[in-house]
């Protein structure tokens, strides 16, 4: 699938252009509409007044063996598993399933698995294994075939195993897992800033992030919620678990040597690294 994105990361814009560039070059399939505009792109002269940046079609959605990427992203609640997921879905074609969006979508649909969920998500508790495993089994055969993240889940590690097991029954096993390494105490003031728009999962936060129109989503205009479970109380309960319940798969998923880490106190910081990381993987 073609994805044309605009890259607004301004401290990368200019890599990202030249390996945009190189891929487009690279790339003997691309659609004519979109062949049009690379090469219009290319041919920009000198002289030309510098416009507006261009938009960059961007098509990289393969690990360099052809494989699919499967890849898991883990952190703490509030360490931007959203946020590094909305920004890596800008410049690679990757399909990404947040276990807390299915969730939510599920609860305000009023599914069964949704009014099953309900309480717990409200409270800041996990999710039965049971429920959950279901929903992302279910999520990810519609996918099968494509490169895609998983933010969320697994959350312990018997979601960890049913996860093993369900990619080995199919002969695809994950090849990356990202942990997101950032300060706790940096964490809880984003979780009081942190508004979200249920339908697209979109995150913003006040200070860094904050919504065109307060309180309205910026490509709908729907209103923007604040999270149910993102109180001090909920939090602190959801940090428990996380130390208790979630920590110890750095050390599942160390042993089958597919973890990598990216450390740093701002979304902005780590975001980089996490850049280089897939620019290097990526066809
Ligand atoms: P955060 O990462 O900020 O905790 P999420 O959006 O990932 O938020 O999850 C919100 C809530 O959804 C969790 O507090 C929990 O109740 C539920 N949840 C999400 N993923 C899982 C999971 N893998 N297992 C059990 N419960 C989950």
């Amino acid at each position: 699938m073609l994805r044309s994105s605009r890259i607004r990361h301004s401290g990368l814009t200019s890599v990202v252009h030249r390996h945009a560039q190189a891929s487009l070059r690279r790339l003997s399939s691309l659609s004519s509409a979109s062949q049009t505009a690379a090469d219009s792109d290319m041919r920009q002269s000198p002289q030309q007044p510098q416009q507006q940046e261009p938009e960059i079609p961007i098509l990289r959605g393969v690990c360099h063996n052809g494989t699919p990427l499967r890849m898991l992203i883990l952190g703490a609640p509030g360490a931007g598993k959203g946020t590094q997921s909305a920004r890596i879905r800008q410049s690679f074609d990757i399909t990404a399933i947040s276990s807390g969006d299915v969730l939510r979508r599920n609860i305000a649909e009023q599914t069964m698995a949704g009014r099953r969920a309900q309480a717990a998500v409200a409270s800041g508790a996990l999710v039965s294994d049971e429920i959950i495993v279901e929903l992302i089994h279910a999520e990810l055969n519609n996918i099968a075939g494509r490169s895609w993240l998983l933010d969320g889940f697994p959350r312990n590690i018997a979601q960890a195993q049913a996860l093993d097991s369900m990619l080995e029954s199919v002969g695809q096993p994950l090849n990356a897992v990202v942990n997101l390494d950032v300060p706790e105490s940096v964490i809880l003031q984003r979780i009081v800033e942190r508004y979200v728009h249920v339908p697209s999962g979109r995150v913003y936060n006040l200070s860094y992030n904050p919504p065109k129109v307060p309180g309205v989503d910026d490509i709908t205009g729907e209103p923007l919620e604040h999270r149910p479970d993102d109180n001090p109380e909920s939090f602190k309960r959801r940090l428990e678990q996380y130390h208790a319940l979630t920590r110890p798969l750095l050390k599942y998923y160390h042993a089958t040597g597919v973890l990598t880490s990216f450390a740093g106190p701002t979304s902005d910081i780590i975001f980089p690294q996490f850049y280089a990381y897939l620019d290097q993987r990526f066809e």
